[in-house]
């Protein structure tokens, strides 16, 4: 079979939100495959989905609220795709999330789409590979797409901004307050989901972020961010999150942060890209210099400038 006809197959296939083509089409672009780049390229444009980034400490419970999301959005007739991203690891998290969920009550579920990802030897790596899978569950025609960030340092912050809303979820532990502020998903949240409130010292977390935020500049008009209590194992709070989080779509598409914010992350994607590839340039150019006599002779800043005379 000719190779367009494959692409084609696969790109009808992503478009009809089939499971399989899906799967295969995002590990194309996990692996950096080109033909990741025609199956986009083949898909019908202008489907847009809510996306939503999950993020928090390990251990807060991300999983188990992904997993409530899902089955209220489910029960509210909306369609959702779910990401699960390690960048910290090259294997992919799927024990952790996916297997769990995909086994559980939403295996059948034609509506339901859960995936992990790792970066397996992508140029750019994560920070390239996730765009390229959001729009591929985006042009399958999601209502929404989550992002669930494994782990918690600098890139899984920078996945989880990379979507229209942001909820950080804490728990009550001052341990996971500090990581959290370290790794500085706090700055990110438009929402806070404060999990197991069944558990004591949940509303101290609370009103401490309550406080937090009240004292906070903000200019005026911009979304101040929510603070939601809740409890992923009983339900309790989950649709209390879900309006949250359609309350912050709306304001973002009525003051235009919603545009501004996918403008953003396109130019970010392109410059992650360039950066990539300009990085793999200079690896190679100055191996190639080292490698012959003059250019190990050479002190490093001619060689420097011999690399950028010669670009
Ligand atoms: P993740 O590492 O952030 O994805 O966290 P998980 O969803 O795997 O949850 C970590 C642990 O917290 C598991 O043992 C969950 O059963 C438990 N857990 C999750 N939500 C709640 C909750 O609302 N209350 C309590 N008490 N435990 C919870």
């Amino acid at each position: 079979m000719p190779r367009s006809l494959d692409i084609d197959a696969l790109a009808a296939g992503v478009a009809q939100r089939a499971p399989r083509p899906l799967a295969r089409a995002i590990s194309l672009t996990e692996s950096g495959h080109p033909d990741a780049r025609a199956v986009l390229a083949a898909l019908p444009a202008g489907r847009e989905a809510h996306i939503v980034g999950l993020t928090g400490p390990p251990g807060v419970g991300k999983s188990t609220t992904t997993s409530a999301l899902v089955t209220t959005l489910r029960a509210a007739g909306r369609t959702v795709a779910v990401l699960a991203v390690d960048p910290s690891s090259p294997f992919t998290g799927g024990a952790l999330l996916g297997d769990r969920v995909r086994m559980g009550e939403h295996a059948t579920d034609s509506g339901v789409f859960i995936r992990s990802m790792a970066a397996r030897g992508h140029l750019g790596g994560l920070a390239a590979a996730v765009p390229q899978a959001v729009r591929l569950l985006e042009a399958a025609g999601f209502d929404l797409v989550l992002i669930e960030t494994v782990g918690v340092g600098q890139s899984e912050v920078e996945i989880a901004r990379r979507a229209d809303t942001c909820v950080v979820l804490l728990a009550p532990g001052l341990g996971d307050g500090i990581q959290a502020a370290k790794a500085g998903i706090l700055e990110i949240a438009d929402i806070f989901g404060v999990n197991k409130a069944d558990r004591e010292g949940s509303e101290h977390t609370v009103s401490d972020l309550r406080t937090g935020i009240r004292l906070t500049a903000r200019p005026t008009g911009a979304w101040r961010p929510t603070v939601i209590s809740l409890s992923a194992q009983t339900g309790q709070g989950i649709a209390e999150l879900l309006a949250a989080i359609e309350e912050h779509r709306a304001h973002a598409q009525r003051t235009g942060t919603w545009q501004r914010r996918r403008a953003e992350r396109a130019a970010a994607e392109v410059e992650a890209l360039v950066l990539a590839a300009i990085t793999g340039k200079v690896h190679h150019q100055v191996a190639a210099r080292l490698a012959t006599g003059d250019g190990a002779a050479s002190d490093p800043h001619t060689l420097a400038e011999q690399i950028l005379t010669h670009w």
